[in-house]
C-alpha cells in the first residue's frame, strides 16, 4: 500500500504533479500551507483586515471558509461569511442550508442576502421577464451583492473561492473569444477603485478543484454537493475543464504552471479604462448605470441598488 510521503502512515491521495503521497492530516496540512502561501506571496490579506469570504454552500467554499478559519488567528484577520440565496428551487434551499451549517460549525458570523426577498423576483423568475438566461442575471446579481456588501461592511476585501481548475478554463475562454480585458480579472487579487469596487481575492488560485474536494470532505466540513439545474454539462465551460484535465493527465502540473504564469502576466492584458459611478447607487458601472440598477429598473421600475446598499450598510451599523 502507498505511503504517506512524510509519516509513512498509509496515503489517501497520491499527487503526481507534486510527486508526493499524503496521509489525511498530512494531506489537509498540505492544501492549508499552499494556500498560506499563495496569499503571502500575492498580498491578498494583510494584518486587521476585514475579509469577506463569499460562500455558495458548495465545496470550494467550504474549503475557502475552512481554511481561512484556521489562518485568521495565525495572520490576524477578521472573517466574516456572505452567502446569496438564489432562490433556484431545492438547489438554494440546500445550499444556504449548508451554508448555515458551515458557519455554525466553525463559530463564524454569516450574513445571508435573500435575492427573492431582497428583489422580489428569484433569479429564474428575473431571467424569464429579462429574456435572457439565468446565468447572465446571477451572474449580475452576484457580482453586484458581493460588492456592495464588500463595500458597506468596510471589508478590506472579499475572497471568492475561485480554484485553478475554474480559473484555467475560464481564462481560456475568455482567450477563445478574444475578450482579453476579462483575462486580466483573473489574476488573484484584482485591487479596489476608490469606493466603487471593493478589492477582489482568489485565496484557492494554486489548489486543484480535486484537492478542494478532498479537503473538504477530510475535514467533514459542511458542504452541498448537488450542481445548479443551470449548469449545463454540454456548456463550452465544462468542455474546456475537460480539456484541460485530459492535458494535466499527459503533462502534470500544466494546470498550475498556467495560472501561476497568469497571476504573473496578467496585469498585462488590457482594461476597461473607464471606471464610472453609477447614477442611481454609485458603485462602478462602465456607462453611467450599473448592469444591476440597469437590469432591476426594468423589473421593479426603479433599480435596486440604492436599497441593498442601505441594507448592508443598516447590518453594519447594527454589528
Ligand atoms: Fe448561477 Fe448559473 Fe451558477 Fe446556477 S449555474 S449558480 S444560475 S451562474
Ligand atoms: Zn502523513
Ligand atoms: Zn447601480
Amino acid at each position: 500500500m502507498a505511503k504517506c510521503s512524510i509519516c509513512g502512515k498509509p496515503a489517501v491521495v497520491d499527487l503526481r504533479y507534486a510527486r508526493r503521497r499524503f496521509c489525511a492530516e498530512h494531506f489537509i496540512e498540505f492544501v492549508e500551507r499552499k494556500i498560506e502561501r499563495s496569499i503571502k506571496e500575492y498580498k491578498m490579506i494583510g494584518k486587521r483586515d476585514r475579509v469577506i469570504a463569499a460562500i455558495s454552500g458548495g465545496k470550494d467554499s467550504a474549503t475557502l471558509a475552512g481554511v481561512l478559519d484556521r489562518l485568521r488567528d495565525r495572520i490576524g484577520f477578521e472573517l466574516i461569511l456572505l452567502h446569496i440565496d438564489l432562490g433556484i428551487s431545492e438547489y438554494s434551499r440546500k445550499s444556504r442550508e449548508a451554508s448555515v451549517r458551515l458557519a455554525h460549525r466553525l463559530g463564524l458570523e454569516l450574513v445571508i442576502f435573500d435575492v427573492k426577498e431582497m428583489l422580489g423576483y428569484s433569479i429564474p423568475e428575473m431571467a424569464l421577464r429579462l429574456r435572457r438566461r439565468a446565468c447572465s442575471v446571477c451572474g449580475i446579481v452576484k457580482r453586484y451583492v458581493m460588492n456592495a456588501a464588500g463595500i458597506e461592511l468596510g471589508a478590506d476585501s472579499v475572497a471568492t473561492g475561485h480554484n485553478a481548475d475554474d480559473i484555467g478554463s475560464y481564462a481560456l475562454k475568455e482567450f477563445l473569444f478574444q475578450n482579453l480585458e476579462n483575462i486580466g480579472k483573473l489574476v488573484p487579487v484584482s485591487e479596489s477603485i476608490d469606493n466603487l469596487a471593493v478589492r477582489k481575492i482568489k485565496p484557492l488560485y494554486t489548489v486543484y478543484e480535486k484537492e478542494s474536494f478532498l479537503y473538504s470532505l477530510l475535514r467533514e466540513l459542511p458542504y452541498y454537493h448537488e450542481e445548479c439545474p443551470h449548469a449545463r454539462l454540454d456548456s463550452l465551460d465544462f468542455t474546456i475543464k475537460e480539456f484541460l484535465n485530459k492535458l494535466e493527465e499527459k503533462f502534470p502540473s500544466i494546470k498550475i504552471q498556467y495560472v501561476k504564469m497568469l497571476a504573473r502576466k496578467g496585469s498585462n492584458y488590457p482594461k476597461i479604462v473607464e471606471a464610472r459611478s453609477c447614477r442611481h447607487c454609485g458603485l462602478l458601472s462602465l456607462g453611467g448605470e450599473c448592469s444591476f440598477c440597469r437590469i432591476t429598473r426594468r423589473l421593479r421600475k426603479s433599480p435596486a441598488g440604492p436599497m441593498v446598499r442601505r441594507y448592508f450598510s443598516t447590518l453594519r451599523n447594527h454589528s
